[in-house]
């Protein structure tokens, strides 16, 4: 590489790998440092594989598009506090015993199902894009469609505007919801001009983005809202092939004292079945039994149902991953090998994006765009910071700000940095204990500034690859 091994020890312990001069890395720690060097790394023909050699994940297969069938929406709804997410929940959740649908009560197992014109659509249970960023900083995308709720007397307000930007960055559909027109204070009218400000215009301002008056209060617009979702679904086109082993993701899990291990799994493709054996996080087991989400017993479930299964050895994450695999045995090697390579992981803490590394990401041609969230002491500040750095854009690389607002930096600000793989820009501002705790523990770049061309000159440095490294 040539360099001296004190640079070859400094880049180690910026990734987080406290290493002497005599001590042996693995490969994927020498590859990373080669690449941040400028250097292309080739792991040579391997010879023979070593004991323990790990058994390689086979790959879901994609599936042929002839084998797509219309699979029923996902939908998280997102908002301000107060203003009305669980109400609304509860409100749509009323409709199927409305409806006199058999075991009309539903239990809570973190998302519910409700029919709209022989259309079934899923609702995640728990509001507000905490969880939903949540998820995806996991890897998990289980949204097809945002429905932001603006209570009609309030306004936007700003975890509004943080709901549109989080549900933005992760590119979902919005669907505006403005409750509360029961009460006299209701300016919907406000409420709309307020979006446009947000990007967010609805459709008789000449925009695209449906928006439905409700009350969850009254039930007023509920079935509104309902026929607007699967309009929205309609256009998306949202398929998945049932006809294969069933695949999807962790929405909640805790530990039953009776049942034990026990997990809402919204399934995304393919079809679960009672008895299969499953591989989920790091832990594994075989599906002793399925309920859906009145409580029923049921044997399969397909595309977008969400049901609790038992049998699990151990209580997942919200988050992970389930897949069907062979048997229970190669269940348990899977889970091995990820422990093993998760392990191996954290000990080369890398591949989030910093400014530091910037420049050799971007020469390598592996990204393409600088993404940013920024916060800032006063919104006239953030405006124009943010039209700044949007200036130093390159050719070769966009900057980006998903999300700028006042206030501290906060644990949401982290996630949807994590989940988007950006940085975070602090001006004027502190950084909340926990958000810089969760940064560090994650590898999220937080960096702070006081003065304007010094935070401009930092990032145009690092574009160009001469930031100076700090220690
Ligand atoms: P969340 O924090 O967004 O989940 O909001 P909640 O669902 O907890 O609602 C906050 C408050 O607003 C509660 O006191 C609700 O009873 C009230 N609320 C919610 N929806 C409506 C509505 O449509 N009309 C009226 N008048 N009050 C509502």
């Amino acid at each position: 590489l040539r360099v001296s091994p004190v640079e070859v020890i400094k880049r180690l312990m910026t990734n987080g790998v406290m290493a002497g001069q005599n001590q042996t890395i693995d490969y994927d720690t020498a590859a990373l440092v080669a690449v941040e060097l400028g250097f292309e790394p080739e792991l040579e023909a391997a010879a023979e594989p070593e004991p323990g050699t790990p058994l390689i994940e086979p790959e879901e297969e994609p599936d042929d598009p002839a084998s797509l069938k219309p699979r029923p929406p996902v939908v998280t709804i997102l908002g301000h506090v107060d203003h009305g997410k669980t109400s609304l929940l509860d409100a749509i959740r009323k409709t199927r015993v409305a409806a006199g649908e058999a075991g009309g009560i539903t239990q809570h197992i973190g998302a519910y199902q409700v029919e709209r014109d022989g259309q079934l659509i899923t609702f995640i249970d728990t509001p507000g894009h905490a969880a939903f960023t949540a998820m995806r900083a996991r890897g998990a995308q289980v949204t097809d469609i945002a429905v932001l709720v603006v209570a009609a007397d309030d306004g936007v307000m700003p975890q509004t505007v943080e709901a549109i930007n989080h549900a933005k960055a992760a590119g979902v559909p919005i669907i505006v919801a403005i409750n509360k027109i029961d009460l006299p204070a209701a300016n919907p009218d406000r409420v709309k001009q307020q979006l446009t400000e947000y990007g967010i215009v609805v459709e008789e301002y000449g925009g695209d983005t449906v928006c439905v008056p409700v009350s969850a209060a009254t039930g007023q617009g509920i079935g509104d809202l309902l026929e607007a979702i699967n309009l929205v679904a309609e256009i998306s086109e949202l398929k998945a092939n049932p006809n294969r082993p069933g695949s999807g993701v962790v929405i909640e899990a805790e530990l039953d004292p009776h049942r034990g291990p026990i997990a809402t799994v919204l399934v995304q493709r393919g079809t679960l079945r009672q008895g299969d054996a499953v591989v989920v996080g790091e832990t594994s087991g075989k599906v002793r039994a399925m309920l859906d989400d009145t409580g029923k017993r049921v044997k399969e479930a397909g595309p977008s149902t969400p049901v609790v299964i038992l049998g699990l050895e151990d209580v997942p994450e919200a988050g992970d991953r389930l897949r069907v695999v062979a048997d229970e045995k190669v269940a348990r090697q899977i889970v091995e090998e990820r422990k093993r390579q998760r392990e191996a992981q954290e000990q080369t803490q890398h591949a989030r994006v910093n400014l530091d590394t910037l420049f050799n990401e971007i020469s390598a041609g592996k990204l393409k765009e600088l993404i940013i969230i920024l916060k800032t002491d006063v919104r006239g500040t953030a405006e124009a910071i943010k039209g700044a750095l949007e200036r130093l854009s390159t050719p070769e690389v966009k900057i980006r700000i998903i999300h700028a607002a006042t206030g501290p930096v906060t644990d949401n600000d982290v996630m949807l940095a994590e989940a988007s793989n950006g940085i975070i820009i602090g001006f004027n501002t502190r950084v909340e204990p926990g958000a810089k705790k969760r940064a560090e523990a994650v590898g999220v770049e937080i960096r702070t500034y006081n003065i304007i061309y010094q935070l401009l000159e930092d990032i145009e440095k690092a574009l160009q690859g001469m930031l100076e490294p700090v220690y």
